[in-house]
């Protein structure tokens, strides 16, 4: 029996007869971290909800940042102090929500002079101060000496110093799916690759959407008192649907990150490095990978899921590493995999891409459909406590009060000692150290459970274990290859050396247990490996 609760795949045909046979509260279009923040807020307040996405749960933005609980310490250089203050104070909160997904670790930022190091501290000392962090938590400086025993990937002839604080790494999809699961062990209908693409109703107020399911074919209309746009970079076009004269709300900016070798780039820590625009870039170590990002550049060409990640985006990443570290230069041939996304940021006219503030926006449209956009990852608690709150305004909604203590997420319920758990899910299963601490990592005290069904590797040298491809169909709603490949497991991510192997032996669990004919079962594994070939497509281009 699958534990609750749980989004199996196995059910889209009654989940499908539901959404037509039911009359929700809301209707939530968007299945990123806005979108499930708002379907759990809902049902935790004590609305109906029915909660559809186009692609996967978590296929937009939400699964292509660089993976932070962070308050951003340069929104506070931006001026913006309320974002600060409250984004630094929600990274403790999703730490006891959900301890497995927002990991302590600590930030080195290196500096070449004492003058250097006075200013960085006296900014995170305010920072610290907005985030209330205390004791064992509060940063510390670290002297040429304390770099070389600490962090001695940097190059210590050219940094003197370094400031550390602490911040946390989290995996964006697995916290949205953490999420989506509350908002359906509470009650909600929930359906990913059903793109929405109409509005149902009078001209005056929206009851309702329509949608297609893209495995079945099967169209659904689904009615509800409250329409709540959560569609982050498409939401202009899904405004659309609703005011189809509305002008353009967002600008969208890509953020590339690439992934390399953890010997071809042996950081301990999270290290922050200068671009050549003083931009700052992250080097966050992920099991036996590290990841190098972001970018921050206005997007031109439209909405799109996967956005071309080009050779100067990679150069650009890697110049700091050649300049700042004690490593030979890296190439961008030497990287293992790569993801982009698009920035939903709320438009600021005249001003460049990293210029602009991250804060977020809700408005109401003419038939009373609400918008939601902009924000980060970090403060999806607060910003979409308040859609909720907006949406029940507008569409006449009773709300019950928020609850006085939330209750853990899935497998978050644990003191947040991630080694004990890992040694206690090695003990008791007889996995290899590194595998155990994959496990409780993605999937905290649920790990192992996921372990119980299928202990065995998927291809020899990986850590995937086959427990996890039955759980992402039959608790996680994965209903593509590439759901499992890129947001369940994230094997296309930080299992390069894998990945490509990986391919088949999903291919063949899911054939298995979905019923998939055998042109169903190519057509996925073409299309899986077209994705991660395209992933690596700068490659191909001339230097
Ligand atoms: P999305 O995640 O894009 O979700 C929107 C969903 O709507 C998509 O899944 C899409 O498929 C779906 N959709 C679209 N049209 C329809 C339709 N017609 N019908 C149904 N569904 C539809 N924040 C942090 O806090 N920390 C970080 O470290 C961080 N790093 C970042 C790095 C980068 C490069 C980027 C781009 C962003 C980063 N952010 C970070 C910001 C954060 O990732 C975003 O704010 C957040 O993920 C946006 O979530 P969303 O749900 O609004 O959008």
């Amino acid at each position: 029996m699958p534990p609750t609760p749980s989004i199996s795949s196995a059910d889209r045909a009654s989940i499908l007869d539901r959404l037509e046979r039911e009359r929700f509260d809301c209707a939530v279009i968007g299945g990123g971290i806005t979108g499930v923040g708002i379907a759990r807020e809902a049902t935790q307040r004590g609305l109906s909800v029915a909660l559809l996405e186009a692609e996967d749960f978590a296929s937009g933005t939400s699964s292509r940042s660089s993976k932070l609980i962070l308050g951003g310490l340069r929104y506070l250089a931006m001026g913006d102090i309320a974002l600060v203050r409250e984004t630094a104070l929600e990274r403790t909160v999703i730490h006891r929500l959900a301890p497995h997904l927002a990991e302590p670790r600590w930030v080195v930022v290196p500096t070449r002079s004492r003058t250097g190091l006075i200013k960085m501290r006296a900014g995170i000392t305010t920072y610290e101060k907005l985030g209330a962090v205390e004791g064992a938590d509060l940063h510390r400086n670290w002297s040429r000496d304390d770099l070389e025993t600490e962090e001695p990937i940097l190059d210590r002839s050219r940094f003197a110093h370094a400031c550390v604080y602490r911040e946390y790494v989290t995996e964006d999809a697995r916290l949205v799916l953490a999420n989506l699961r509350c908002a359906v062990a509470a009650g909600a209908a929930v359906l990913n690759h059903a793109p929405v693409d109409a509005i149902l109703g009078e001209d005056d107020r929206a009851d309702g959407v329509e949608a297609e399911c893209a495995v079945s074919g099967r169209r659904v209309r689904v009615r509800a008192r409250c329409v709540i746009n959560a569609a982050g970079p498409w939401v202009d076009r899904v405004h659309h649907l609703e005011n189809p004269q509305a002008p353009a709300r967002l600008h969208l900016s890509k953020g590339v990150h690439v992934v390399l070798p953890l010997e071809r780039l042996p950081v301990r820590n999270i290290v922050i490095l200068n671009a050549a625009d003083r931009r700052s870039i992250f080097l966050i170590r992920r099991g036996e990978a590290v990841f190098v990002g972001t970018t921050d550049t206005s997007y031109e060409h439209g909405c799109e899921t996967w956005p071309l990640i080009e050779r100067r985006d990679v150069e650009y990443l890697l110049a700091p590493i050649a300049r700042d570290l004690s490593v030979e230069p890296i190439a961008p041939e030497e990287v293992v995999a790569a993801w982009s996304g698009l920035r939903p940021l709320i438009a600021e006219p005249g001003k460049k891409a990293h210029e602009i503030s991250r804060r977020d926006e809700i408005w109401i449209g003419p038939r009373r459909v609400v918008s939601v956009a902009g924000g980060k990852l970090t403060g999806y608690r607060p910003m979409t406590r308040t859609a909720v709150e907006k949406a029940a305004e507008v569409c006449e909604l009773q709300l019950e009060p928020p609850p006085a203590r939330e209750a853990p997420l899935p497998g978050g319920d644990f003191d947040g000692d991630l080694e004990a758990l890992s040694a206690r899910l090695q003990r008791e299963t007889g996995l290899e150290a590194g595998t155990a601490r994959r496990m409780v990592g993605l999937y905290g005290t649920e790990a192992g459970e996921v372990v119980g069904r299928g202990a065995d590797p998927l291809v020899p040298g990986a850590s995937v274990l086959s427990g996890e491809v039955s759980w992402a169909m039959e608790v996680e709603g994965a209903a593509r290859l590439e759901d499992v490949l890129y947001r369940r497991t994230r094997a296309a991510l930080y299992e390069p050396s894998v990945r490509e192997a990986l391919v088949e032996p999903i291919a063949d669990q899911m054939a298995k247990r979905l019923g998939w004919g055998s042109a169903r079962r190519e057509q996925e594994i073409t299309t899986a490996r077209e994705r991660l070939a395209r992933d690596l497509a700068f490659l191909g281009e001339s230097p």
